[in-house]
Order: C-alpha cells, then sequence, then structure tokens
C-alpha cells in the first residue's frame, strides 16, 4: 500500500514538480498531480504554476484552470491573483483579460494589495478606456493604496493613455507628496503624447528648477517634444544636457536626438550623429530618410535607403512611406514608381492608404493630374478624404476647375461637416472667376457654424516659444512688428514682389486683400524675429499649416532683402529660404 503522504510533503512536491517544468506538456501533468493531491486551492502551490505558465507564455491555459466556474476562487490569496493579473499586464492584446481577473478578484472577496494596482492600471492604460480608469482609480482609494509612489506613478501614465485624461493625470501628479523621476517622465510624456507639447517643455523646466535629475525616458519625451514645437535651440540644449550629465545613451535617446534635429531643420547634425550611432535599428534609418525628405533632399534619401538594403536591413511599411514621400517632394516620379512596385514585388508589404495617398501626392505636384485619378481609380480600396483634397488641390492648381469642383462636390455629400472642403470649393470658384458660387460656399459654411482653421507660427527666441496667429495684435511689441511688416511690404515691392491675393477667401477689394495676407502668421513671426535678432541671424519658424503661395515668394524676397536665411517647416516640409530661393524650388 502506498504510504500518503504529509500535506507539507505534498505541497512540496508539487512545488519541486514545477520548478522542473520547462514545457506545456509537463504542464498540464503537474497540473493533474496537483489535483490528485488535493492541492486544487492551495494558494502557494497555485501561484508557482501560474508564474511558471505566464514564463512558459500559457497564462490563458493557467487562467482557464484557476478560474473554471467551480473553482473556489474566495481561498485564493492577493499573490496569486496579481501573478495572473501581471502576467496579462504585460502581454499585447490581453489588457481586457487582466481587469476580467482584477473583477473575479473583486468578486471573491480577496483583498487586493498595493501590488495589485500598478498591473491593474498598466492593463487599463492599454485598453484606454477613461471611465474605467476612474473606477478602478475609486478602488485604490478606497483599500488606501493612495499614498503608495508606485501606485502613484501608474496611475499618472494610466490618465495619460486614456484620452481626455490628461487633466485627471496632473491633479494626481500635483497631490503626490513627493516626486521622483518616473513620476516626471511619465507626466511629461502624457502630455507629449496629446500634443500639448509646450506643456512639457513647461513641466521639464520645472523638473529642473526641483533639481529632480531626468532619466534617459524623460529626455526622450523632451525630445519629443521639442520635435513638435521645432524648437532646435531647446533641442540643442538637451543634447548638450545629456552629454552633460552623463545620462546613458540607449538606442532609443540616440534615435529620439537623430528625429529632434531631423524634424527641427538641422538635418546635417541628425546625419553626422546617425553616422556615429553604433546598433543602428530601422528607427535610425527612418528617421534620417524622412528628415532627407521633409528637407526635400530625395536623392540623398533614396541613396540612404539603397544603403539600408545593402546593410542587410528589411525594409518595412514605415520605412517605405518615408522613401515615397521624399520622392514625392523632390519630384523623383519614376523612382517613385519603380520603389511602390518594389515594396510589393520584392519586399512583399502590402501597401496602406498611406503609400497610396504618397504616390497620389507626388502624382499631383509633378501636374500628372489624370494620371493621379487613374491611379485612385484603380486602388484596390477607398480613396479617404485626404487623397481626395490633394487630388482638388492639383486640379486648382493646374486648371482642372470642373474636375476639381466635381470632387469637391462628392467630398462634401461625405464629409459636410469638414470645413477644408468648403475652403477648396471656395477657392476653385475664385479661381473660376464664380464669384456668385463662391459667396454661396462661403455662406453655407457660415450657416453650418464652420470657420476656417487659423493658421499659426511659432518661433522660439531667447528659450522662449512665441506663437502668432493671422492678424494677431496680443504681443507686447504688436506696433512696431506691423511697422516692420509694412516696411518689408515696402521694400519688396520695390524688388519686384506682387502680391498673389487670389488664395485669399474673402470678397474684399485688391487693397484689403493685400492687407490680409500681410497678416498671415508667417509674417508676422518673420517681422518679429527681424525686430529681436542681430543681423545675418538665421531664423526658424513653424508653420501649422501649408505655407500659402503668396507667403512663400514674400519669404523668397525677404530672405535676399534683409540677408536671412529663413527656415519654416510646414505641415508638409521644410522650406530653406536663403538669397532669394527656397529649397523646395517652388515646389510643394
Ligand atoms: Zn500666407
Ligand atoms: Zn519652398
Amino acid at each position: 500500500m502506498k504510504k500518503l503522504m504529509k500535506p507539507r510533503e505534498a505541497e512540496q512536491s508539487c512545488l519541486a514538480l514545477l520548478q522542473l517544468c520547462d514545457v506545456v506538456s509537463k504542464l498540464t501533468q503537474c497540473q493533474a498531480h496537483i489535483v490528485k493531491l488535493g492541492l486544487g486551492n492551495n494558494p502557494m502551490v497555485l501561484t508557482k504554476f501560474a508564474a511558471t505558465a505566464s514564463d512558459l507564455k500559457a497564462v490563458d491555459y493557467a487562467s482557464s484552470v484557476l478560474f473554471s466556474p467551480d473553482s473556489s476562487t474566495h481561498l485564493y490569496d492577493a499573490f496569486l491573483f496579481n501573478t495572473v493579473i501581471r502576467a496579462y499586464s504585460q502581454t499585447r492584446h490581453a489588457k481586457h483579460e487582466a481587469l476580467r481577473c482584477y473583477r473575479v478578484m473583486v468578486k471573491s472577496k480577496v483583498l487586493p494589495n498595493k501590488f495589485t494596482y500598478p498591473f491593474v492600471l498598466k492593463a487599463c492604460a492599454g485598453v484606454g478606456e477613461l471611465n474605467l480608469g476612474k473606477t478602478v482609480h475609486g478602488s485604490v482609494v478606497k483599500f488606501g493604496f493612495c499614498g503608495d509612489s508606485h501606485v502613484r506613478n501608474t496611475m499618472v501614465h494610466m490618465y495619460c493613455s486614456c484620452s481626455g485624461g490628461i487633466e485627471s493625470a496632473r491633479k494626481v501628479f500635483d497631490e503626490m507628496p513627493s516626486l521622483d523621476s518616473i513620476a516626471w517622465s511619465a507626466m511629461i510624456g502624457g502630455y507629449v503624447k496629446v500634443g500639448s507639447s509646450s506643456d512639457a517643455v513647461e513641466l521639464f523646466r520645472e523638473m529642473q528648477m526641483r533639481r529632480v535629475r531626468p532619466d534617459g525616458v524623460t529626455m526622450v519625451s523632451v525630445l519629443a517634444a521639442c520635435c513638435d514645437l521645432g524648437a532646435l535651440e531647446l533641442g540643442k540644449w538637451v543634447e548638450s544636457y545629456i552629454e552633460r550629465e552623463g545620462i546613458g545613451k540607449s538606442v532609443e535617446l540616440c534615435n529620439a536626438l537623430i528625429d529632434m534635429f531631423a524634424k527641427c531643420g538641422s538635418v546635417d547634425k541628425a546625419l553626422k550623429l546617425f553616422r556615429g550611432m553604433s546598433g543602428k535599428t530601422i528607427v535610425s534609418w527612418t528617421s534620417v530618410i524622412d528628415g532627407l525628405a521633409m528637407h526635400g533632399r530625395g536623392e540623398e534619401a533614396v541613396g540612404l535607403f539603397e544603403e539600408m538594403i545593402g546593410d542587410g536591413v528589411v525594409p518595412d511599411d514605415v520605412a517605405f512611406i518615408g522613401l515615397l514621400s521624399a520622392c514625392s517632394h523632390s519630384g523623383m516620379v519614376d523612382e517613385g514608381k519603380r520603389y511602390f512596385s518594389m515594396m510589393v514585388e520584392r519586399f512583399g508589404c502590402v501597401p496602406k492608404i498611406e503609400h497610396y495617398g504618397c504616390m497620389v501626392d507626388m502624382l499631383c505636384r509633378a501636374g500628372q493630374v489624370k494620371e493621379a485619378l487613374e491611379f485612385i481609380r484603380k486602388m484596390p480600396i477607398q480613396p479617404n478624404p485626404i487623397i481626395l483634397r490633394t487630388l482638388i488641390s492639383a486640379c486648382r492648381a493646374h486648371g482642372e476647375l470642373e474636375l476639381g469642383e466635381s470632387i469637391t462636390k462628392e467630398l462634401i455629400r461625405a464629409e459636410p461637416l469638414h470645413e477644408s472642403n468648403y475652403v477648396l470649393l471656395s477657392n476653385i470658384y475664385a479661381k473660376m472667376k464664380h464669384w456668385d458660387k463662391k459667396t454661396k460656399t462661403r455662406e453655407a459654411m457660415d450657416k453650418k457654424g464652420m470657420k476656417k482653421i487659423p493658421g499659426s507660427t511659432m518661433i522660439e527666441l531667447d528659450n522662449e516659444i512665441f506663437e502668432f496667429v493671422a492678424g494677431d495684435k496680443s504681443h507686447k511689441q504688436s506696433k512696431e512688428i506691423y511697422k516692420m511688416v509694412n516696411e518689408m511690404g515696402r521694400k519688396m515691392k520695390k524688388a519686384g514682389y506682387v502680391p498673389s491675393t487670389s488664395e485669399v477667401l474673402l470678397d474684399i477689394d485688391e487693397e484689403d486683400k493685400e492687407d490680409a495676407l500681410n497678416r498671415h502668421s508667417e509674417k508676422l513671426a518673420i517681422a518679429f524675429a527681424l525686430l529681436n535678432t542681430p543681423p545675418g541671424t538665421p531664423i526658424r519658424i513653424v508653420k501649422n499649416l501649408r505655407v500659402c503661395d503668396d507667403c512663400h515668394s514674400a519669404t523668397k524676397f525677404i530672405s535676399k532683402i534683409y540677408n536671412r536665411e529663413i527656415v519654416v517647416r510646414d505641415r508638409n516640409r521644410f522650406h530653406h529660404f536663403k538669397d532669394g530661393m527656397c529649397s523646395c524650388r517652388d515646389f510643394w
């Protein structure tokens, strides 16, 4: 007769068996053994079982055993639940499962501990539902874990990951008794994620004042904010700070620096960093290719892409977006077509809407409107409104006005509340000189309560970022700025500049149109820079929309008259103005 094991011995034997378990098939044997020895409710054994399953990436199996309808979950403890919740919260696409386990825990009246909530909050962040996050926040308060810094840090992260949660995140952050670099990083990163980059920079400055040492993660977020704001001076300062403080340069941080320099207009510096970097990833290559594309240096972008393939790096679909946009911005239509086929045939990438968008953009910029239309007809997926708007702009620019009109009308039927569609239609009527139809379009817009997105331009000066909107009078130097704008206008006219008023939407007489053009935000920002920087200093500005024809031509004149290099980043690309010329060769 077999001797019956004592409970302690049985427990040890199961733990030993689980320790040796290295494949999923052995896990099922272990489970049979656990049941046979009557340890189906023993939290210690089950925790080891769950942890082993998690190591073997078989958490679903563990969960099906542990949470079957006849399991006695009320006998489990917090450590067992935490093990499963953690395993799920670290698995992609399994955040809902983590939350399901947490609900079983609460229902089984097992008290959570301070280790439970960071995993639960992490899962909430993955799901991204604000109300769910708030409910969990309520439980944190109820069970008294508000004071735990790890719980609070994850709560900030959770709120930052649920859109609409940024203010709650800041509230939790502000109420924290002591702030470590993780909390600062989470909050700064949160601001970047929702596009509040100035808030991110401001918070970073506060972090400096409080003498909290940032880590690499913080710096990656701050660099992303610099990118967004086009704040090259701040970005350079961040670079020297990283050197000075000896912050470890991870691959991620190197990539962030490269991206910052490329997107803030210093693509040569980005290239230099890229060349000196060891352990380049596809992200490093793509950042430089994108940067070159935005600066209209298409041939170099193509060269680098070829070098990347030569290096054995397999391009992904993101790399192809950069490459195709490089071809588009540099008017390299044949190369673009060739790479588009190569992407499909050689690398087996299925083109996404962004790739089709690049191709349409490329054909349109080159004035091949009919080809673009044909291309769209042959696309296996529906063109999105962005592609259609590109086509419409091309119709207007290249005189295919009736075609443009009919596509715009179609687009308005599909998207009746999108203001830029009406602006496009109104601009087409202006070019057709159909003033009555144009007025009607404007009226339709007003009736629907829509306004054109206001143009705005940012400029960095003495570590501060200034933002101008069209017709801005809020700046304290406003009087001098407008005086300067007028002076610029006079000097430009003398040099042969003719204002191109056809893009001005309002139906006003010529002189007023000119006045409206003079108030465009980039002109105000350039005037501000001319007033406040020594002669010869390059001027860098960031525009939120595409630069209009008139500002483009005016900036060329200004660069020559005032002998300034002017770098403009607009919504699509960079323009380097120098000596009366632009790097885009008037093709943007
Ligand atoms: Zn303009
Ligand atoms: Zn240009």
